[in-house]
């Protein structure tokens, strides 16, 4: 379960001076398109029909079971008075997200909210950091790829993730002469001039290679 969340506000009732929406969660796009349906069948100010939910446009609906003949008794939908459609506003926009840093537009689509929340879910907060550095890149699939391939780890600093790095070549530890004496400072810095990127809220640190 993500934390993602949007604020989905209707249009036509915003347009005519009134606050029709609702926070819904950011699952999967088929749960999140029945969310958005139902708060824009739900508006103040509706300006098209929609197929009814209840009956799905076949305008009637099942109102006993009759076990010993095995009848079925329908009868016309309650929720559409028969019509097989109802009323509701078309458009909405996103008014306000949680858990997406600055990767979701007033008209981000569905789709592309769902699949930035999921790869939120699976990668953290250093995927937000990673997206934003490639300006909200189009392709989702191709990012993630990308965040896998580039992705370090979270270090407290710039120099913790060198000191470690120096750990793992196995070249200094050991030699006090060379600890003493070695210039972490400037290794690091050589390693972030180019090699490597780290974003400072997350402390997610990447390769640029
Ligand atoms: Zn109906």
């Amino acid at each position: 379960m993500s934390d993602c969340r949007i604020y989905v506000a209707c249009l036509a009732s915003y347009n005519a001076g009134c606050l029709h929406g609702a926070w819904i969660d950011c699952t999967d796009l088929d749960s999140m398109q029945d969310q958005v349906n139902a708060i824009l069948r739900a508006s103040p100010e509706p300006n098209v029909f929609v197929t009814c939910p209840d009956c799905n446009g076949t305008k009637e609906k099942v109102l006993g079971h009759n076990s010993e003949t095995g009848e079925t008794r329908v009868g016309p939908c309650e929720t559409c008075k028969g019509r097989g459609t109802v009323p509701s506003s078309e458009e909405f926009a996103i008014h306000d997200h949680e858990g997406f840093g600055g990767l979701i537009e007033e008209y981000t689509s569905l789709t592309r909210v769902a699949a930035l929340a999921e790869a939120i879910e699976e990668h953290g907060a250093a995927f937000i950091a990673f997206m934003e550095n490639r300006g909200n890149a189009d392709d989702i699939g191709e990012t993630v790829e990308a965040f896998t391939d580039a992705y370090r780890g979270e270090w407290d600093s710039e120099q913790k993730f060198a000191e470690n790095l120096l750990d793992e070549l196995g070249e200094i530890k050991g030699d006090s002469l060379a600890e003493r004496y070695f210039d972490y400072e400037a290794f690091t810095r050589d390693l972030f001039i180019s090699d490597y990127w780290r974003d400072e809220d997350t402390g997610a640190v990447f390769a640029n290679y």
